[in-house]
């Protein structure tokens, strides 16, 4: 697995996905890659949850946070940990906050309903995620994301996607095999992680 130090994000190939650099070196188990970008609240507990754990975290709070009219923190914060206790982060982070039953329901209405507006941005990022996926050149993206969908066991909002200018939240998807990302206000399908 490759990792870019500008986006501290892992890489398939040795070319970043997310800003195209290349040359990309191999990732070490101690180096902070992005894990979730959620609401400070939900931050904290899963920063204290994987301090029971010994598991260092980063929280960094994202750009373009709000403060409200009574002076609320309504900023969103972006969780990294270190390459070797990834899998051990989602674990935890699971068990303090599983998803609820009527919430995954609702969302994969949601994303059923507006199937399509289903897409995805740019060349290599199309590729990759068709990649990660195991698809063949001819195979149908939505086809099979829709069947992923059907069977999900767990459909999240993990809350709003700072960079978004229309207020999309991140939508995840987790099923027996991968994890996927929607954005809820553009359907943009922008994230797999295989498990
Ligand atoms: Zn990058």
């Amino acid at each position: 697995m490759y990792y870019c130090e500008s986006c501290k994000i892992l890489c398939p190939e040795n070319c970043c996905e997310n800003c195209g650099k290349k040359a990309l070196r191999t990732v070490n188990n101690d180096d902070f890659c992005f894990f979730i970008e959620c609401p400070e609240d939900q931050a904290k507990m899963l920063k204290e949850a994987l301090q029971e754990e010994n598991i260092p975290c980063a929280l960094i709070p994202n750009g373009r946070g709000v403060r409200s009219a009574l002076g609320l923190n309504l900023e969103n914060m972006r969780v990294f940990l270190p390459y070797a206790h990834l899998e051990k982060g989602e674990e935890i982070f699971n068990g303090i906050d599983p998803p609820p039953l009527d919430e995954t329901e609702e969302l994969r209405a949601l994303l059923l309903e507006n199937k399509s507006l289903w897409h995805t941005t740019g060349f290599f990022k199309s590729r990759s995620l068709r990649k990660k996926l195991g698809l063949a050149k001819d195979d149908d993206l939505n086809a099979t994301l829709e069947a992923l969908i059907k069977s999900a066991t767990g459909i999240r909002d993990e809350g709003l996607i700072s960079s978004s200018t229309v207020g999309g939240h991140y939508l995840i998807a987790k099923t027996e095999k991968y994890n996927l990302t929607f954005d809820s206000v553009s359907f943009e399908f922008f994230h797999v992680k295989k498990k």
